[in-house]
């Protein structure tokens, strides 16, 4: 029986929550909040305050809240068939369709998807898929896969290696061996202050470059890269990066993975960041967008040529020995189809392309000119104001000071929810799809409020 008096102790004595101060949390000193319910670019609590979700959840309501296309077409599936497998060849129709809907989407090259529950288990999978490649095609030694720092990839044993932020790694013995990190295109901030944007993409490459011939290219399966950074910051790449970036892991023999579960289904006003910025990934990592966190599901999808080697590994060997229980559950695929339908019925991809520079130019506006505020920055539905204490010298607070969280806790103390980022002082932001330009002016006056009362 639900005891509504007792729900913020039930919380406090039961339940460890993800990336929280557990022990501040568990002695009441930490922020609590119990969410209720949810309608476009609105949620409320339940002390009934109503707060516009400038971070729609985790990056991934991206369609907004309380649609009832998706509700109806989640109850209609859960009545009609909650739940069967997709193991030795059984699909639902929601499955089906779904991995149609997706291969229309993705780029021409791409050839089939394999669904699984979050973004964290569609990143295992591909590592999983890639080495049964490579163990195909007679070169067990090339393993190891370059990730960036500053890359978020998930949480897992893994995925959690391919993660480049300190906080997944530290007390965890993570990075895992096969994981190397290489450079982060982050030009603001790069460690050498009079380096031209075109200096720094070049250093990149070379770092990259390097990192390769120092492991050895035979030993080097994939490097693994979100198309604009996210959690590590919000960054879209220095122009050119990618283009420096794709022929080095060309000649080296080394495939590409996108993680897209940020930039996938529309976020940068195209449905894929890869159209964005001209990426030929051989496998792509989908999540959130998918279904806009309606119901868990995530995919990852293979390229024609990745296809071969696992026909190829499959005649061999038997049947491939990867699969969750919830591979491709029928409640997350029908959750997908009615997403998707919906994105194409309002064309929500449009619409997160121009609101989002809409809001991107707003963000500039209300902040450019703030003496602490030391780059604003984002691409379509996707921005982040990093904060600097001093920025002539382009001078960082020391992190102690809590910049980003006073700021985001001052934003959401006048009803807007942004996110601090976990490092650094930055407070990002990635709205739902169907925000308005009222809203998006709302945000950016409201954050500018918020900062002008923190710094
Ligand atoms: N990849 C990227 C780019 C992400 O941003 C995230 C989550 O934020 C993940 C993977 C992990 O997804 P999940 O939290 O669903 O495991």
């Amino acid at each position: 029986m639900l005891r509504n008096d007792l729900l913020e102790e039930w919380d406090r004595e039961n339940f460890l929550h993800p990336s929280t101060h557990l022990a501040e949390f568990a002695r009441g000193n930490a922020p609590q909040r119990v969410i209720r319910s949810g309608s476009g670019s609105h949620i409320e609590d339940r002390d009934g305050n109503r707060l516009l979700d400038a971070f729609a959840g985790l990056y991934c309501v991206n369609v907004g809240y309380g649609r009832p296309e998706i509700a109806e077409a989640i109850a209609e599936q859960a009545r009609e068939l909650a739940y069967y497998h997709a193991y030795v060849g059984h699909g639902t129709e929601a499955s089906i369709q779904l991995s149609k809907m997706i291969l229309d989407r993705a780029p021409d090259h791409m050839s089939k998807v394999y669904f699984g529950l979050s973004g964290s288990d569609a990143n295992e999978t591909n590592v999983k898929l890639i080495w049964y490649y490579n163990n195909v095609l007679g070169r067990p030694e090339k393993k190891k896969i370059i990730s960036r720092w500053r890359g978020y990839h998930g949480s897992g044993l893994m995925t959690g290696s391919l993660t480049g932020l300190e906080l997944f790694h530290k007390a965890f013995d993570l990075p895992l061996a096969p994981v190397l990190h290489t450079e982060a295109p982050y030009y603001f901030r790069r460690a050498d202050v009079s380096m031209s944007e075109e200096a720094f993409v070049a250093h990149c490459a070379a770092e990259l470059e390097a990192l390769i011939e120092r492991e050895g290219a035979e030993t080097i399966a994939a490097f693994w890269a979100e198309p604009m950074l996210g959690t590590g910051g919000i960054v879209p790449p220095p122009a050119g990066y990618w283009e420096a970036i794709q022929p080095i892991l060309k000649k080296h023999d080394i495939l590409l993975v996108a993680d897209e579960v940020v930039t996938g289904f529309g976020r940068l006003g195209t449905m894929f960041g890869s159209e964005h910025y001209g990426l030929e990934p051989d496998l792509i990592t989908i999540a959130k967008g998918l279904t806009s966190a309606y119901a868990p599901l995530s995919g990852s999808i293979v390229s024609e040529k990745i296809w071969k080697g696992l026909e190829q590994g499959t005649d061999a060997m038997g049947p491939i020995g990867h699969g969750w229980t919830y591979s491709a559950h029928p409640i997350g695929a029908a959750a997908g189809v009615a997403n998707l339908e919906l994105i194409d019925k309002l064309d929500l991809v449009t619409a997160a392309g121009e609101t989002g520079a809409h809001f991107n130019r707003a963000l500039a506006e209300a902040l450019g000119d703030h003496p602490h505020v030391g780059e604003v920055r984002g691409e379509g539905m996707i921005a982040a104001v990093e904060f600097v204490e001093d920025r002539e010298a382009r001078a960082f607070f020391d992190p102690a000071r809590k910049v980003g969280p006073q700021i985001a806790a001052a934003l959401l103390e006048r009803g807007v929810i942004a996110r601090a980022m976990p490092q650094g002082d930055i407070l990002g932001f990635a709205p739902p799809f169907c925000l308005t330009r009222a809203e998006a002016e709302e945000v950016a006056d409201k954050t500018a409020a918020a900062v002008r009362a923190v710094l």
